[in-house]
């Protein structure tokens, strides 16, 4: 769209305050929102006509791994709750996740994110294995391809069996390997600027796969680079039992223990903490990633999201790795954080508004963004464009409730910088079908292992 103003005119709804007619986008940021009975300000180049349209401003996933739509619906690992799934996947993912197959795990998540309405992900990618030591490297490369934005999110293990951690010997690395990654990728990929395409976060995968150390020099080399810091925690009674045998103590006395109990901080999951721990939490500013529909599928547990919210955790949400999920689609997951919390709490006290907040400025509360999550002036032109045309909308009446309600599954159109990345329901930048048979053909090698 270039320097044109162009004005998104006339929606069916819209997720902002005071833009009943719509926004003006003009150099990939919200320029004006046009309220009730108003016109644009100023002259526009261009009008887009978004009668057809509820609008949101674009979803932000904060907790995935790409790398598991290779292990979807796998037979080693379906009804099983998180450690024995993870013990049944490990070997697997050691085995036969090689570079081609790596890569076009990575271009089907983040498409399937973007058709869901996502625009920004980032995606907890633990799993280096010989030959992907540049995981982060193509997954740079995937981001640009599909158009979204992303925090690189470093994931590291370098606690396996020999040392009593959970996973084989064979899928973790040594801890020096991983640290010198870290800076590499920090030093290559880090833009701390407004509106960047890329930021990095590190990422320790959770306290049973990792040392101390690595947790310890994790937090000093993100003081370094100013950079987020990512972990599982809180995810099942299991975690618990594995910190109080390994530890002595809870896994939130864990995070304190290593240095990690601040606002740099956002955590996977978040299930299994006490009124005391969720104070603390909340008084550090620990952000915490709701991923309802992983937690629903391992049996882990329901997030105490309003009580973290309380007391002052930023509350993002996120669709969880694809074999635990075992889709990527975000306004799915707002649909099932609306559902899940409705059995934690009473009808009146969860809303379809709280779970789009969770999805939008929440979720970029945990990744440090203050310029994306909400359609608001200056901020990033970053938005999601429903239909209700489907048969599952009609007879609606509210329209941003029936996105959570009737179930939107694909967005019409997404724009991210003020850029079409959806168009008619299509990425404009990848070819759906062959990445359907593409992927699908490598994915078969990980049954093969059965
Ligand atoms: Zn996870």
């Amino acid at each position: 769209m270039m320097s044109e103003r162009v004005w998104v005119k006339d929606p069916i709804a819209v997720l902002a305050e005071g833009a009943e007619r719509g926004v003006v986008v003009e150099n990939g940021r919200i320029a004006e929102l046009v309220g009730k009975g108003a016109e644009p300000a100023h002259p526009v180049h261009r009008i887009f006509d978004a009668g057809r349209h509820v609008v949101t401003p674009g979803l932000v996933n904060t907790h995935h791994h790409f790398f598991q739509t290779l292990t979807r619906a796998h037979p080693s690992a379906i009804n099983k709750e998180l450690f024995p799934w993870l013990q049944a996947l490990y070997p697997i993912w050691a085995r036969h996740v090689k570079p081609e197959a790596f890569r076009l795990a990575t271009r089907l998540a983040l498409t399937e994110l973007l058709m869901s309405g996502c625009t920004c992900a980032s995606d907890h990618q633990y799993l280096f294995p010989g030959g992907i030591e540049d995981a982060m490297d193509v997954q740079t490369e995937e981001a640009a391809r599909v158009g979204l934005r992303m925090t690189l999110t470093r994931g590291s293990m370098d606690l396996s069996q020999k040392d009593g951690g959970l996973p084989p010997d064979s899928i973790v690395q040594d801890t020096d390997t991983i640290l010198a990654d870290s800076e590499r990728i920090l030093g290559r990929y880090h833009d701390a600027s407004d509106g960047a395409m890329l930021q990095v976060a590190l990422a320790p995968c959770a306290p049973f796969t990792v040392t101390k150390r690595l947790m310890v020099e994790s937090a000093a080399l993100a003081e370094r680079f100013q950079c987020r810091l990512h972990t599982h925690l809180g995810e099942t009674i299991d975690e618990n039992d594995y910190c109080m045998a390994h530890y002595g103590y809870r896994p939130v006395d864990y995070l304190e223990e290593v240095g990690w109990l601040n606002d740099k901080v956002w955590l996977a999951h978040g299930i299994h903490f006490n009124d005391e721990e969720v104070g603390r939490l909340g008084r550090h500013g620990v952000g915490v990633c709701h991923c309802p529909t992983s937690n629903m599928v391992l049996a882990s547990g329901q997030c105490r999201t309003k009580e973290l919210e309380a007391a002052g955790s930023p509350v993002g949400l996120g669709v969880d790795g694809s074999a635990s999920n075992d889709n990527s689609n975000l306004i799915e997951g707002v649909r099932h954080a609306l559902m899940i919390n409705r059995l934690t709490y009473d009808a009146a006290s969860v809303t379809h508004l709280d779970a789009f907040r969770w999805a939008t400025e929440g979720s970029a509360r945990c990744l440090g963004r203050s310029d994306i999550g909400a359609i608001a002036v200056g901020k990033q032109a970053d938005m999601a464009f429903f239909t209700l045309d489907e048969l599952r909308f009609s007879g609606a009446g509210d329209p941003l409730a029936a996105l959570v309600l009737c179930g939107a599954h694909a967005a019409d159109r997404v724009m991210v910088a003020g850029a079409w990345k959806v168009e008619n329901g299509l990425p404009t930048g990848i070819d759906v079908a062959a990445l359907r048979a593409e992927h699908g053909r490598v994915a078969k090698a990980f049954l093969e292992a059965l």
